[in-house]
């Protein structure tokens, strides 16, 4: 939320906490750790008294794509006309769905047609454990009906959690045991996550033995099409967090056999889309 807003060009502490509604203290810990990780830095606008604003980094900035694929999800299945982030618009004039593309084919960017391989970071920076005792509380947060958005779309990738068990199912993963040894997790707290991203429509569960009865967990459409949000979140990663050895993964896109470049088009005009070139309608 904190970022959606500095897209919109929010930068005063005060102007966050009004549209976020968000406890000052929980505001100012969030805000921290953004200018930590390198998203945000502070900027002193005012001497007397000091003030301070949060601006976005190139670090930050470069999130725009990954933020736009969020909306582009939430858009395409749980459209919304209350929210004004469904209004996004761009520089022809359109209300537009940001669509990712092949830099090299231009065809869009689908789960299917995509092969991942190691690549030279692979290996030397494991995921770290979940920390599944400090659930996201994102959802809980109740905001301003004005700012209402996105709330899924930020459970999925606001809880590390989940969105390693997505990442896995991308790679192939359907068993609970399976799912449980990809993610080093207790039982009881693997069938509640996968019974949340069942709620959440993600996930859906399929029987596939009778006896004794068994069942695998598969991505739905709508699960499947959180694809090019990963694939936005994993450039920005390549980008800004890989170590000199390079990206840990290869893409390749197999309809035209290059490796995979992104970019993020509009599907009215076509044109490459810019944080400058949109506007929340
Ligand atoms: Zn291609
Ligand atoms: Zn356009």
């Amino acid at each position: 939320m904190i970022l959606f807003l500095a897209f919109d060009r929010v930068r005063r502490f005060d102007v966050f906490q009004t549209r976020t509604k968000m406890a000052r203290s929980l505001l100012a810990n969030r805000l921290a750790r953004l200018v930590d990780v390198g998203v945000f830095c502070r900027v002193e606008y005012q001497k007397r008294p000091v003030r301070h604003e949060y601006r976005l980094t190139p670090m930050g900035l470069d999130l725009f794509g990954a933020s736009l694929m969020i909306i582009r999800w939430e858009k395409l299945w749980f459209p919304d006309p209350e929210a004004p982030i469904h209004w996004l618009e761009h520089a022809c004039g359109n209300v537009f769905l940001p669509e990712l593309r092949c830099s090299a084919c231009d065809r869009e960017v689908v789960a299917r047609d995509v092969v991942a391989e190691d690549g030279p970071g692979a290996g030397f920076d494991p995921p770290q454990m979940p920390r599944v005792q400090r659930r996201s509380r994102v959802a809980r947060i109740d905001p301003d009906p004005h700012e209402k958005m996105l709330e899924r779309a930020l459970e999925v990738i606001g809880d590390r959690w989940i969105t390693h068990t997505i990442a896995s199912a991308f790679t192939g993963v359907r068993r609970f045991g399976a799912f449980q040894s990809e993610l080093g997790v207790a039982p009881n707290i693997l069938s509640e996550r996968l019974a949340r991203l069942i709620d959440l429509g993600i996930f859906e569960r399929q029987r596939y033995q009778e006896k004794p009865e068994r069942f695998e967990y598969r991505l739905t459409p709508v699960g499947r099409d959180l694809f090019p949000l990963i694939v936005e979140l994993i450039r920005w990663g390549d980008r800004w967090l890989a170590t000199d050895k390079g990206p840990p993964q290869i893409l390749t896109h197999r309809p035209c056999g290059q490796p995979l470049v992104p970019r993020i088009t509009c599907d009215h005009c076509h044109e490459v889309v810019t944080v400058t070139s949109t506007r929340i309608g």
